[in-house]
């Protein structure tokens, strides 16, 4: 697709730039994901390493924006929200622009630009395995592709969740008296989790810390079934024995999971897959369920959406552009500051 009307069409590294801000589409006259407020931004997903507040414009998905709302506030989610549907196509100045399925959290979107015949998609954060809470990845053929790397070296593989589910249980199981406490972030995972478990069969109720509720709610808002999930705060303390709490991992070995019955740690992420991480944390069940593609699925998307050309976002670049570059695709580190960690690196 790389030409337009006989004339050469100009390579995407000379109309989408690496600014300060984050990542510039001048032909668009906007930001993907910016750092800081900016005066139009294009947002893939509300995890707040992504989803800044105080743009003037916005524009993200229906489920992005109501997420970014309940976050943020109103007032903070952008002065002007726009909402882009899966598969529309919008013209923004000299650029067309579409949002497809990341299959990462509610709403994620990759963002597809096209210009005088080149089309870059911007992935967002994305995963392969499926995900009862939100679309699935969507491969669209490109001529850059701007990947993460959260998970991008070989150690990496994720195993499949409902995998991981059954080891939850199977501990519930052998251990009825005590209460298992599950370390998740608040948006995404959380979510999964609840709905994996459902669809395990686990109907009983699922206790929530308080930090989680908000999102959950956003969820069953937009039409997600997610069961009883009475707030364990209140809940007495026989009530937990025996059951499933969900906490933020920063939660899951203070003073509040203490008062717990005798409670089993766990924690939800694909850092679980290093045993000392999770040894260090005071894990005793580590739960290897991530949100980003592992490996072998960065490397298999790579090959799947074509691109001759890969620029590599926040994570272990330099074994993912080697691996690339064996397979004769030209990769490339986008220093981008400012992504990762902070509540999704999981
Ligand atoms: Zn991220
Ligand atoms: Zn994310």
């Amino acid at each position: 697709m790389a030409y337009d009307g006989g004339m050469a069409a100009p390579h995407p590294a000379s109309w989408l730039r690496s600014l300060p801000q984050g990542l510039y589409c001048e032909p668009g006259g906007f930001f993907v994901d910016p750092l800081r407020a900016v005066d139009r931004a294009v947002i893939t997903h509300a995890h707040s390493d992504h989803a800044r507040p105080g743009h003037r414009h916005v524009l993200a998905s229906r489920e992005t924006l109501a997420l970014m709302r309940a976050r943020m506030g109103e007032d903070r989610a952008g002065e002007t929200q726009q909402v882009l549907g899966w598969g529309e196509t919008l013209r923004v100045n000299e650029v067309e622009l579409a949002l497809h399925p990341a299959g990462h959290v509610l709403g994620s979107a990759q963002v597809a630009m096209t210009y005088r015949g080149n089309r870059v998609v911007v992935s967002g954060d994305y995963k392969r395995q499926p995900d009862p809470t939100c679309r699935g990845f969507e491969p669209v053929p490109c001529d850059v592709f701007v990947t993460e790397a959260t998970f991008a070296l070989p150690v990496f593989q994720h195993p499949p969740a409902d995998q991981e589910i059954a080891r939850l249980l199977a501990s519930v199981a052998l251990f009825p008296e005590r209460t298992h406490v599950v370390g998740c972030y608040a948006l995404g995972k959380c979510q999964r989790l609840i709905a994996l478990l459902r669809q395990a069969g686990w109907d009983r109720p699922i206790y929530l810390h308080g930090a989680l509720a908000v999102m959950c709610e956003v969820d069953i808002a937009l039409g997600q079934r997610l069961g009883e999930l009475p707030p364990a705060t209140v809940a007495e303390k026989h009530a937990l024995a025996g059951a499933i709490v969900l906490a933020p991992p920063g939660a899951v070995t203070d003073r509040w999971a203490r008062r717990l019955a005798d409670p089993v740690v766990a924690v939800a992420s694909g850092w679980m897959r290093v045993r000392q991480r999770a040894k260090a944390r005071g894990v005793e069940l580590p739960l290897v369920i991530s949100d980003h593609a592992d490996w072998g699925a960065l490397n298999a998307t790579i090959d799947e959406v074509g691109a001759p050309d890969v620029w590599v976002t926040h994570g272990q670049e330099e074994a993912l552009i080697h691996a690339m570059g064996t397979r004769g695709v030209k990769g490339r580190a986008l220093r981008l500051v400012g992504y990762g960690e902070e509540e999704d690196g999981g």
